[in-house]
């Protein structure tokens, strides 16, 4: 077992490590203002800055400008940029265009691939990827209502999603809808592209979240399909292959948003140290100094230690085996991981006080905007149940 971090990644993650501490956390103070639109220019000016560095969408392969990173080594990347809510739009592999690239290799035809995919790892447009519906389960997808009629040569796309992130300025969304109402329930559903100057396609509304409503990017759109027609070829992959082209998406996507929550949880524990050893709570001592703060560091500590390490095993095991063979793991590591993301933030809020309450740090943001780590990519309830299968197999029909 070689727990050493690769020689080829250590300088680019001191390299990224810099350029987050000093060029993005100093931009925070005005994203948490909540004024979107006077940032953009800012922020389009650091990507820029990255390309330069040669730093742009690392994890692409490099034949189209990327690094051509494996996970492993993809999600030390993201521990890092995880430590600020900028880093992962600034270096061009955010959610949802990341996981929408990744597809897009896969499933993308010629046509497909220079109208949708090279834009968008240029970073000259944003995606976004539709499949939640607010009337039907998000943790049992196969349960959709939205439906994709064959017409001639067109699909007419009929349904309302919610929820699809950043879809306010995206080209383009990779929808989720029904082809085949009565084929077997994972093979009912396709995926399809659909620029978002199609007509019948409307955002209705950003939907308010832990009270921001966001705009651009940083946002998340109710969204009707009505009578929104593209042309057949817009299908990506096979009709019918939604769902396994779903899995294939959140596989390594887990990853990716794992180390991220390592990395906010990196940071609210640096935040929480540095408060707990500077604020003086009685003439001479420190907060520092009371041992149930104590226990908290060091809980948090641990606890970050188990879940980093729990992640970078799983992606090691899909770098070699496939994600098929680390199903397990990525459940597990799903749950672990979004758990560990919460005790820290409150952790890290309550040592602050009133001051952990406001915007004067960046944990508020975190907590608010984090809770939803439990529910997005599976909810955290069925991931354990899917571990808990997975394990009973081995116990079935066993006698004790
Ligand atoms: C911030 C955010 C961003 C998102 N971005 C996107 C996006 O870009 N695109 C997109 O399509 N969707 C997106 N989603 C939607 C997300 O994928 C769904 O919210 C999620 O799949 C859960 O579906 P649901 O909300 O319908 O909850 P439901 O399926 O109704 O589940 C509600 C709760 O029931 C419990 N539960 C569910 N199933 C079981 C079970 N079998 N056993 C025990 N308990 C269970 C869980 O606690 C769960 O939280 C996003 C959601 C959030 C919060």
């Amino acid at each position: 077992m070689d727990f050493a971090i690769p020689e080829n990644m250590r300088p680019i993650l001191t390299r990224i490590g810099r350029f987050v501490e000093k060029e993005l956390i100093p931009l925070e103070s005005l994203f948490l203002s909540g004024d979107i639109d006077s940032l953009m220019p800012e922020l389009e000016k650091k990507r820029d800055r990255v390309r330069e560095m040669k730093l742009w969408a690392p994890l692409h392969p490099r034949e189209y400008g990327g690094m051509g990173l494996t996970l492993t080594e993809s999600a030390l990347l993201f521990e890092i940029l995880g430590r600020s809510p900028l880093g992962p739009y600034i270096f061009g592999c955010m959610a949802p265009d990341a996981g929408n690239i990744e597809i897009l290799h896969k499933y993308a035809d010629d046509r497909q691939r220079e109208a949708f995919l090279l834009p968008l790892v240029a970073g000259g447009s944003r995606s976004c990827f539709s499949m939640t519906e607010a009337d039907m389960p998000g943790s049992n997808p196969v349960m959709m209502e939205t439906n994709a009629v064959k017409d001639g040569k067109e699909y007419v796309i009929n349904g309302r999603k919610w929820y699809t992130t950043a879809a306010d300025g995206a080209a383009f969304a990779i929808v989720m809808a029904v082809t085949d109402p009565n084929g077997p329930p994972h093979r009912r559903a396709s995926m399809i592209i659909v620029p978002t100057d199609t007509p019948g396609f409307r955002i209705l509304r950003s939907i308010p979240v832990m009270g921001r409503t966001g705009s651009g990017y940083f946002s998340h759109a109710e969204i009707e399909y009505r009578d929104c027609r593209v042309f057949r070829d817009n299908i990506l992959g096979p009709e019918g292959h939604g769902f396994t082209i779903a899995q294939e998406r959140l596989g390594p996507g887990r990853i990716h948003h794992c180390m991220r929550w390592i990395g906010v949880c990196s940071r609210a524990f640096d935040l929480m140290c540095a408060h707990a050893g500077s604020r003086t709570i009685a003439p001479g001592k420190k907060l520092a100094s009371r041992e149930i703060i104590q226990a908290w560091i060091a809980e948090s500590a641990a606890e970050i230690r188990a879940a980093r390490l729990m992640v970078l095993h799983a992606a090691w095991k899909i770098d070699r085996f496939g994600a098929k063979k680390a199903r397990k793991d990525i459940s597990m590591i799903k749950f672990i991981a979004a758990g560990t993301l919460q005790r820290v933030l409150d952790r890290a809020l309550q040592v602050h006080g009133g001051l952990g309450m406001t915007d004067d740090t960046i944990i508020a943001f975190f907590f608010r905007h984090e809770r939803a780590a439990r529910i997005y990519d599976g909810p955290d309830e069925v991931h354990k149940l899917s571990v808990a299968r997975q394990i009973m197999k081995a116990y079935e029909n066993r006698t004790s």
